[in-house]
């Protein structure tokens, strides 16, 4: 099989990220032939012969990629940037293009009664729950803080709220749900958007597949 007949995998989440890469698969012409809200397939076919996309965890998709399980995929810059620290700087994965979707940002927050300000300027120790351990580490040491990480995986706002932390880092989009349940973001940390992520030895083998359809991207992010 010559390299241009290679077919290619497309790793994407399920959720805001499946969804709001619709779009831009749209634009370069392909359409996603089933709905992963209504199908169990995690294997999903589309209407360019050879394309495919897998379900995969937001977490899971720079592995994916990285280890040639998919050809290019799409993932936060909160997933990127926290595996990269993991992995003591960068992972071998060619990031051509900011997507631009899924835009939020890493920020820490509390509860309103608790005074982030003065514990930052005490140089106290803070605790602090996240899923973004590496994230928050360099945060806090970027400002002298000490600091005592909780890793979590998930419903991060309860912790501030039951007493297991003073702080959290998380994602904040609208603040809605730090509103609804009575946390304030006290500072932002770090823009968050999607990036595409290729397999390197893909981009080589299967550039002439991979070229158009990162450029056809690249126009419908811009427009
Ligand atoms: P799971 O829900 O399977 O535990 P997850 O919580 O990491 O995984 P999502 O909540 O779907 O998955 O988030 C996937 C990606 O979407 C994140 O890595 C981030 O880049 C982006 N994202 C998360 N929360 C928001 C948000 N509130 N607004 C915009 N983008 C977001
Ligand atoms: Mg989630």
């Amino acid at each position: 099989m010559s390299a241009a007949s290679q077919g290619l995998t497309l790793a994407l989440s399920k959720g805001r990220i499946f969804e709001e890469t619709l779009p831009l698969l749209r634009a370069a012409g392909i359409e996603v032939l089933e709905d992963p809200e209504t199908s169990r397939k995690l294997i999903l076919p589309t209407s360019r012969e050879g394309v495919r996309v897998v379900l995969v965890r937001a977490s899971d998709v720079p592995t994916y990629v990285q280890y040639g399980g998919a050809d290019l995929g799409v993932a936060g810059r909160d997933v990127l940037h926290e595996q990269a620290l993991a992995q003591g700087g960068s992972h071998g994965l060619y990031q051509p293009l900011d997507l631009k979707i899924a835009r939020c940002r890493m920020s820490v927050a509390t509860r309103a009664d608790f005074d982030y300000a003065a514990a930052v300027k005490q140089g106290s120790r803070i605790r602090v729950a996240t899923k973004y351990t590496e994230m928050a580490r360099q945060h806090f040491a970027d400002k002298g803080v000490h600091v005592d990480l909780i890793k979590l995986y998930g419903s991060m706002e309860l912790a501030p709220l039951t007493g297991l932390a003073d702080a959290i880092v998380d994602l904040v989009s609208t603040g809605g749900t730090l509103r609804a349940n009575k946390l304030v973001e006290v500072e932002q940390i770090m823009d968050i958007s999607s990036r595409l992520v290729v397999n390197q030895a893909a981009l080589k083998l299967k550039r002439d597949t991979l070229r158009p359809l990162i450029d056809a991207f690249a126009k419908a992010v811009a427009a």
